[in-house]
């Protein structure tokens, strides 16, 4: 059976196997011995002369080697907490930073390692940090990031979690949060020698504006900024935003990544130096992922990309469908040519998504009729799963914002926000039809 050890799964991992993960460590400190594993070779392996493509990526990157007798082709689940040294040397050289072995699961874990090397391979990065959510992933990146005395320049258009995040917890940090428009305007000005960073999301939550990646990154770097970006919506199917220059991408893995809405969890990606300063973070902070969620979220990826396709196909029939409808008023889906950030969204995205948002004539009282009769549509708050969404953004993902906050986030009283699955788009427009009767 061939399985190099830096390989080895929870179950087949030998005795000794973290000696040999040791191998060209050069660790300076304690903190830095955490999961350095080297990347696996299977997402740089070149199929055919071909760098392999981003679906080949999404099935066999970060896996173990496959190939002889019996081997599970499925990856395991490494449910252990805590793992053997070899020896009381061993241990030592852990406490002295030499060592990269597995210890802790908090520290790193295989079942977490192989997710890891995945994303980061489908993002275009170095690697990435899986985390216990997307906000666990959001906060511990930014406390990288920013220290008491910073500034953040960000969106003010974010998913509301994200938003308060900012508002009610930074402030009593230290930390000053300065918000933006999504078209950027007026973010010169907002520049003072404390600024450290820059945070967008695009496109947003929940009315799919657009941030011109281009632009934001070119600020960032003019200005010397750490610039962050929550990619859950475009999903790096569609965008890609390290390969445009942005440092770290962060995503509620939660939602198209697993795409089965049956876990909670979030990731980030940049570069070594980066992601090991959020590795420190999780260690701090305690935001680790579970095994069990990193092989679901493994799981889930490998059909990304199928998923992503049919759901593009099956938003734009919908969002079609919904702007010819004499009781909506105003589709937001970057895909339609009314929507204001259409041809920004031709440019940088490879499709236009999964997500859209609508504004019932009417407003709230309109907006909850809808909801309360969609049948094949489920109300439930999250997005990017299989199956097809409702709901209000000012009840879930909005709540506990003022009226001029929903306002400048787009937020209509009658907005109601879709996330489209993977049924079929004549049923989910029947079940819209009957549902606006
Ligand atoms: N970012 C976006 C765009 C989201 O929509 C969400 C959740 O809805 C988050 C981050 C937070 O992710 P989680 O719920 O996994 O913590």
């Amino acid at each position: 059976m061939r399985m190099p050890p830096e390989e080895a799964t929870c179950e087949s991992s030998p005795r000794g196997d973290a000696k040999l993960v040791l191998a060209g460590a050069r660790i300076n400190s304690r903190m830095d011995c955490v999961m350095k594993n080297k990347p696996s070779q299977k997402h740089t392996r070149k199929l055919g002369g071909q760098k392999s493509g981003p679906q080949t990526k999404a099935v066999h990157a970060g896996e173990p080697l496959r190939h002889g007798v019996g081997t599970s082709v499925g990856p395991s689940i490494c449910r252990s907490s805590t793992f053997t040294f070899s020896s009381t040397e061993e241990m030592k050289l852990w406490a002295e930073g030499k060592s990269k072995a597995y210890i802790y699961t908090r520290y790193g874990n295989p079942t977490l390692t192989v997710v890891e090397e995945k994303i980061a391979a489908l993002e275009g990065a170095e690697a990435a940090v899986v985390t216990a959510s997307g906000m666990a992933a959001i906060s511990h990146i930014l406390f990288c990031a920013l220290k008491a005395g910073d500034e953040l320049i960000s969106t003010a258009q974010v998913y509301g979690g994200t938003y308060r995040l900012l508002r009610d917890v930074f402030p009593g940090l230290g930390i000053k949060v300065h918000h933006v428009e999504t078209n950027l305007a007026g973010m010169e000005e907002l520049v003072t020698p404390r600024t450290k960073a820059l945070y967008v999301e695009t496109p947003t939550n929940p009315t799919l504006r657009l941030v011109d990646l281009h632009k934001a990154v070119a600020f960032a770097k003019k200005h010397k900024l750490i610039s962050i970006i929550d990619n859950t919506f475009a999903t790096p199917v569609l965008q890609n935003p390290i390969g445009m220059g942005f440092d770290i991408v962060v995503h509620s893995a939660t939602k198209a990544l697993a795409g089965h809405s049956d876990i909670i969890a979030g990731v980030a990606v940049g570069n070594k130096e980066w992601m090991e300063r959020m590795r420190h973070m999780v260690i701090y902070l305690g935001g680790s992922m579970d095994p069990d969620a990193a092989f679901l979220l493994n799981r889930g990826i490998k059909t990304l990309g199928l998923r992503v396709a049919r759901q593009c196909e099956n938003a734009l029939a919908v969002a079609k469908f919904l702007e010819k409808h004499p009781k909506v008023e105003r589709v937001h889906y970057p895909g339609l040519p009314s929507h204001p950030d259409h041809a920004l969204a031709k440019e940088q995205m490879r499709g236009f998504g999964s997500m859209l948002a609508f504004d019932v004539k009417g407003g709230l009282p309109a907006a909850r009729r809808f909801c309360d009769r969609v049948q094949l549509f489920l109300m439930a708050a999250s997005l990017g799963g299989v199956e097809s969404l409702v709901v209000l953004p000012a009840y879930t993902s909005h709540y506990n914002m003022s009226e001029k906050e929903l306002l400048r986030a787009g937020v209509a009283p009658g907005t109601v926000r879709v996330s489209i699955g993977v049924e079929d788009s004549a049923d989910l427009i029947a079940d819209l039809n009957q549902a606006l009767e």
